[in-house]
């Protein structure tokens, strides 16, 4: 047992040791889970200097660390120092865990709700965030063996279509359906939303060239941080009624019940707290792809697109981005930098933007070359406060929670426009909340909702969800950016 912890403590070291030097980032769950499931074609694909890298900074750990037990064994040979030595690490850490609890407190105010639901998921990402080495790893890698129970059981698990939803047969259908899960884009810096800095030229240009083909919504996030904005907008579960997770079926579920072969395509990391239920929901699918590089260019994710994409069949295809995720200087390149370089006020998270712009022409002009049919949902998982760069954390912006959802259509029979009419809120300002996605994703994939259940749904469009899992009126925040 003291060698499997000790070989175990080497191994994460190491790790840390190998990932820090390689990519300036430290080990994460996300890459523990993805070193867990490499297999061994994507082994042997890797750069032969990692292996190199990893395997000298193993055998430097496991000197150091053979050395140090010598050494203290040599020194301290009696009970009492043992104790004292003990008693100084608990010390330590005792400190380590109450000082940023104290100095961060409301951050870590909004953490109480998701340490009841999930402990181990919670301990770690305080733990990955003020403790990361050896104890945030540990504990990821107790969320990932969670992960991997609970994917288990509930994957047999047989879901329910909700009370108030049926299956049409009679229903006009699409033949392709792409759902684009962008991230961290707030529609205010976007100029198809009235930005001056063009961010999104192909938006406004197809807007202007061709208005029948998008249509374009003012739309809220339900939250602010992506594993509740999206477990709450693609299945039925909303901060009222945690539970339909599980019992009800989610978005690619629906879209299966409904004859389509689905496909999910994502840039974002398989497990950990933050994308926990996206990952699930991503599992239900026909096909699965996760990108597991470090290095994610959104616009890669067509690539393999092309590849899933079958013509014989009906098909649901999401692609989940990185988009204007933070570290926004992470997320465009040369040309997004080009093309805004006579705006000398565009920032990072604007170049981000145009980034996304270039990705959606690119599926867009893909749809219209390969499909008889198809429509394009885009929507973002929730904003940002990119002057803060962050979002999700202490305080909350209006602008965190402030969305786009467009529409892309390409030869369809089905009224897209007047479905998502059904469901804007009744207000001056006419928005969708995005927990409502899942109903009108619904209605395009052939189902009919029952006129109780849209009116419930459209009076909750003013609710979202704070980071403690408090509900506020956006009214309420409208003006706080
Ligand atoms: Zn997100």
């Amino acid at each position: 047992m003291r060698v499997f912890f000790h070989s175990l403590v080497v191994v994460l070291l190491s790790l840390n040791l190998t990932f820090s030097i390689a990519f300036s980032v430290p080990l994460s769950l996300g890459n523990l889970a993805s070193i867990l499931e490499t297999n061994f074609s994507e082994i042997i694909a890797f750069d032969w200097r990692i292996y190199l890298l990893g395997g000298l900074c193993l055998l430097v750990t496991t000197i150091l660390s053979q050395k140090s037990i010598y050494e203290l064994k040599s020194k301290f040979s009696g009970g009492r120092v043992g104790v004292s030595l003990l008693a100084l690490v608990v010390f330590v850490n005792i400190f380590a865990v109450s000082i940023p609890v104290w100095r961060n407190y409301d951050f870590f105010k909004g953490y109480r709700k998701d340490l009841q639901e999930m402990p181990v998921q919670s301990i770690y990402a305080f733990s990955s965030l003020r403790l990361p080495l050896l104890y945030g790893d540990v504990f990821g890698l107790a969320v990932y063996s969670i992960e991997k129970m609970d994917s288990h059981r509930f994957k047999n698990r047989e879901k329910n279509l909700p009370e108030g939803v049926f299956f049409s047969e009679e229903k006009k259908s699409i033949s392709k359906i792409y759902l684009v899960i962008g991230e961290s884009a707030w529609r205010e810096k976007m100029s198809l939303y009235g930005n001056s800095i063009p961010t999104t030229p192909f938006l406004n240009s197809l807007k202007r060239i061709d208005s029948s083909a998008i249509s374009y919504y003012k739309a809220i996030s339900i939250a602010n941080m992506t594993r509740d904005a999206v477990r709450f907008s693609l299945s039925f579960a909303n901060p009222r009624n945690r539970d339909a997770f599980w019992s009800e079926k989610n978005v690619v579920e629906m879209a299966k019940s409904a004859g389509y072969g689905t496909s999910w395509l994502s840039n974002q990391g398989q497990a950990g707290i933050y994308d926990n239920y996206p990952s699930y929901i991503a599992r239900s699918s026909d096909q699965v792809y996760f990108e597991k590089s470090l290095v994610k260019d959104d616009l890669d994710l067509l690539t393999e697109l092309e590849r899933s994409v079958n013509n014989e069949e009906k098909q649901f295809v999401a692609l989940h981005l990185m988009g204007s995720h933070f570290p926004y200087s992470d997320r465009y390149d040369e040309v997004d930098r080009a093309y805004l370089s006579t705006f000398p006020l565009a920032t990072a998270y604007e170049m981000s933007i145009h980034h996304t712009d270039r990705l959606l022409k690119r599926l867009y002009d893909y749809t219209i070359n390969m499909d008889t049919n198809s429509i394009i949902v885009y929507y973002s998982d929730h904003g940002a406060s990119p002057e803060r760069g962050i979002h999700g954390l202490k305080g909350f912006h209006a602008s965190e929670y402030e969305i786009p959802l467009l529409i892309f259509k390409n030869n369809v029979e089905v009224d897209i426009d007047s479905i998502i009419s059904q469901y804007l809120s009744v207000n001056d300002d006419q928005y969708v909340n995005s927990s409502n996605l899942i109903y009108i994703l619904s209605e395009i994939m052939g189902y009919d909702i029952s006129s109780e259940v849209k009116s419930s749904a459209v009076s909750r469009s003013n609710e979202i969800m704070l980071v403690d899992g408090s509900l506020v009126d956006y009214e309420s925040l409208k003006d706080e950016k």
